[in-house]
């Protein structure tokens, strides 16, 4: 809604994060928002909500509580057993009018992209998408949303004076969860469904397992990747057998991925995956910002380059400079299998 003038802006109070539940579970992405979303409420001296629309899901809402919520606003029904984008997607417009929370952010995940667009449209507000930074303007109260511009070439940071909520999505992986406070407690708000806000225009027939992709680059602890510098195929058969070494997934820049050296499946960046691995290993690549954005959230990085000066070895905890060739079969011998 337009909120040009401060009292109307005031109207506006409360951060929200909308839960994502998929198979009657709330993800973890959700804690990962109540992580960046607890920082921006105690900013705005406000609350900070959850809003859960899902079927039995009561028994995890203490654990919203103990990630940073101070309220959870339930809307548990059968319909929402599965996810239908325009139906979730009306029934948070509607709360969202009722209520006007001065911030909503939701994950940048397939759900997220298909249902928080369409509350911006009906709430008349902006929606910055993947945003890697948030915090709050002191004097003004507005959202800072940063996120990658122009191809990830500049970091931008936009903010929407004049609309309220303001509204953001952020991908998972790229914010903390909060260290679970099993001590906190909070308010539960039950919702419930109006008549006729279920259109029955889309049914959920079933939902399967996407068997064709083989690697789980978002779980795994240990990503041995790799770029141009790897030269061909052959050059990722010598990054599997260090994955093996290590009990870890391959990952791959674009450069490796456009060259038909591995599938886009094992693309980590912009374009790519995000992912949070305790340790990343970035082999022959040079970490161009569109490769960062997807890594840089990992506990520790080993960056291996015969360039000492590229952007990911400036960037490791441990730069290794040599030639790809020498130093992986080195390490494929010396590192202790896991
Ligand atoms: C809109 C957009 C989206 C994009 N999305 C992504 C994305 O999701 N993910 C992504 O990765 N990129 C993405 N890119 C591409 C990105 O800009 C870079 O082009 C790409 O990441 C470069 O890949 P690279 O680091 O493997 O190759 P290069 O930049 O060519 O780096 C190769 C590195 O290997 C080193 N090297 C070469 N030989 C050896 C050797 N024998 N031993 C040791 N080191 C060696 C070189 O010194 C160099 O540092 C995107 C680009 C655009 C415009």
């Amino acid at each position: 809604m337009i909120a040009n003038t401060s009292e109307a802006r005031a109207a506006y109070r409360n951060v929200w994060v909308v839960a994502e539940v998929l198979g009657g579970e709330i993800q973890k992405v959700t804690y990962e928002l109540l992580g960046a979303a607890r920082h921006l409420a105690d900013t705005r001296e406000s609350e900070l909500w959850c809003v859960v629309a899902g079927h039995g899901v009561d028994s995890q809402i203490d654990t919203l509580f103990h990630g940073g919520a101070d309220v959870a606003m339930v809307i548990d029904d059968p319909s929402f057993v599965n996810f239908v984008d325009e139906d979730q997607a009306a029934v948070l417009a509607r709360l969202v009018r009722t209520h006007k929370p001065e911030i909503v952010l939701c994950g940048a995940t397939t759900r997220g992209r298909a249902l928080i667009p369409r509350v911006a449209v009906v709430a008349n507000c902006g929606l910055t998408a993947d945003c890697t930074g948030l915090t709050i303007d002191p004097e003004t109260g507005d959202l800072l949303q940063t996120r990658p511009a122009f191809g990830g070439n500049i970091m931008a940071t936009i903010r929407c004076s004049d609309h309220r909520p303001q509204m953001a999505t952020v991908r998972p992986r790229v914010m903390n969860a909060l260290e679970p406070d099993t001590t906190r407690t909070g308010r539960v708000i039950a919702e419930k469904l109006l008549p006729g806000e279920i259109s029955g225009l889309k049914t959920v027939l079933e939902l399967f397992q996407d068997v064709e992709n083989p690697v789980n680059l978002s779980d795994a602890r240990f990503i041995i990747a790799g770029g141009r510098g790897l030269k061909g195929p052959d050059g990722f058969k010598m990054l599997k057998a260090l994955a093996e070494r290590v009990n870890g997934a391959v990952g791959a820049s674009r450069a490796a991925v456009d060259s038909g050296w591995v599938p886009y499946y094992h693309q980590v960046g912009q374009t790519g995956q995000t992912v949070q691995a305790t340790v990343y290993f970035a082999c022959g690549i040079s970490g161009q910002i569109q490769h960062l954005v997807g890594m840089q959230s990992c506990d520790f990085i080993v960056a291996i380059d015969k360039n000492p000066d590229t952007p990911l070895m400036q960037l490791a905890d441990v730069s290794i400079v040599g030639d790809l060739f020498e130093v992986i079969p080195q390490l494929i011998r010396e590192l202790p299998k896991t």
